[in-house]
């Protein structure tokens, strides 16, 4: 098995909800150091730098890549990076903000992309959109978002080699 790859998304003071998951995302961040995985520091382009806090915990990490994003969707700046890195993204652990939106987006955008694990890290998972919709439960729409991506993908895996079969 290849080493877990942590992905933080857009844990900026410019997103109200990254505040309330800066501490669980340091957590994340100490135990991937403690272990040297690589960790993936993904920041939306125009909205500033992550957290202080956040920065000074993966400052001086090696394997600390930061990945700027113009878009909700980050999958190709992640993957491109970790190809540039040579880093595997077989496991992938993710976190951050919004969980909706860019962490949602995101995930399945590396999912329907290359074959991968993605685990959300449940604790440091933050979503605005509780303010237009209270009883939205991100977690799990998350969770089947993601592996309704991966099963598109197997599948045109699996056409693909039908057509190659002919
Ligand atoms: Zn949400």
């Amino acid at each position: 098995m290849s080493k877990p790859v942590l992905c933080i998304i857009d844990v900026q003071p410019k997103f109200d909800a990254a505040a309330r998951i800066v501490a669980q995302t340091i957590a994340l961040v100490a135990k991937f150091r403690r272990s040297g995985f690589p960790i993936f520091l993904v920041e939306y382009f125009g909205y500033g730098r992550s957290h202080d806090s956040l920065c000074k915990a993966v400052s001086g990490y090696g394997p600390l890549y930061r990945v700027i994003k113009d878009l909700n969707d980050g999958s190709d700046e992640v993957i491109s990076v970790a190809k540039i890195n040579n880093v595997s993204l077989d496991r992938i652990v993710i976190c951050g903000v919004n969980t909706c939106y860019c962490v949602c987006e995101t995930a399945t955008g590396i999912i329907k992309k290359i074959p991968c694990v993605i685990q959300p890290a449940k604790a440091a998972l933050a979503c605005g959109c509780a303010k237009f919709a209270p009883s939205t439960n991100c977690m799990a729409d998350l969770i089947v978002r993601i592996s309704m991506a991966d099963r598109a993908r197997k599948e045109r895996e699996l056409e693909q080699q039908r057509v190659g079969q002919q």
